[in-house]
């Protein structure tokens, strides 16, 4: 049973590439014994003119006010689990302020932010995987850290996702990380955000989850806050995982994980 932890990223059919019924996700979690859930979809593509939004890779903007409401609702339906309203939401340098205004006019309990793109290119896309090879390798880690940085230092998040996503079809670099991680770790310390422990890494070709070990270790040395998290894009993925990611928290020296209420934190024993 995964007694005491929340499962806090989780996606709905709404974003055009998950699948099951809300309820499906919400009776796995309580049928594996998660103590708390939160939904969080696919920010609109605000940042982008309506004709350019992808409908397989986020809810529109039409769909933001159902979203919310079908949460709400779910909440009085299950009063046997706390349910909460999350987003998960791009960063996108210089579109900081449309998603402040997207944001603003619903109760969200937390805020997730994501680094999914650098320029137009999606490069956790399955299709646009050949775009890697663009690049170095070690120049594109430099790009993708950069970013994540920046996401952490805009204040606007309070939980980053996936904070080494750039690995995730198993492109290292050759180079050492433990400068990158060090940066990324300082300023995810110094925004105060938290960040997630996430096992969608280990259902993707890299097999291991988010963030890898050494930055999962440079992250709990500076007191960052950690939520364990599936990414569940079907109601089989809610809480996957979860006993191995609680394992390795404990091991890497996590004592607590985080619940979020009204974009305010409170700390909860591991184990
Ligand atoms: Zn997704
Ligand atoms: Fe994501
Ligand atoms: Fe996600
Ligand atoms: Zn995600």
């Amino acid at each position: 049973m995964l007694n005491r932890l929340a499962d806090y990223h989780m996606h709905t059919v709404r974003c055009g590439h998950a699948v099951g019924t809300m309820e499906e996700y919400v009776e796995t979690a309580i049928a594996r014994g998660l103590a708390e859930i939160g939904f969080s979809e696919h920010v609109p593509m605000y940042w982008l003119p309506e004709e350019q939004r992808d409908p397989t890779g986020a809810m529109s903007m039409g769909e933001m006010e159902a979203y919310v409401s079908d949460v709400l609702r779910l909440r009085e339906r299950y009063p046997e689990i706390p349910i909460r309203l999350g987003i998960e939401a791009d960063f996108i340098p210089g579109h900081e302020e449309a998603l402040v205004r997207l944001l603003e006019p619903y109760p969200w309990d937390y805020v997730i932010g994501s680094v999914h793109f650098l320029g137009d290119w999606n490069f956790d896309h399955p299709d646009l995987v050949h775009r890697y090879a663009e690049w170095d390798i070690g120049e594109l880690y430099d790009r993708f850290f950069a970013l994540e940085r920046m996401a952490a230092e805009s204040g606007l998040f309070d939980i980053l996702a996936h904070i080494d996503l750039i690995k995730k079809f198993g492109h290292r670099p050759d180079k050492d990380l433990s400068q990158a991680y060090a940066a990324l770790a300082d300023a995810i310390a110094g925004a105060g955000a938290a960040i997630e422990l996430s096992t969608a890494g280990l259902r993707k070709p890299v097999g291991e989850p988010y963030p890898a070990p050494a930055l999962l270790k440079a992250c709990c040395d500076r007191g960052v806050p950690l939520v364990i998290s599936s990414d569940a894009h079907a109601p089989g993925e809610v809480g996957w995982g979860f006993e191995q990611a609680r394992d390795l928290a404990l091991r890497t020296g996590f004592t607590h994980t985080v619940r979020f209420e009204g974009r305010r934190r409170r700390p909860e024993p591991l184990a």
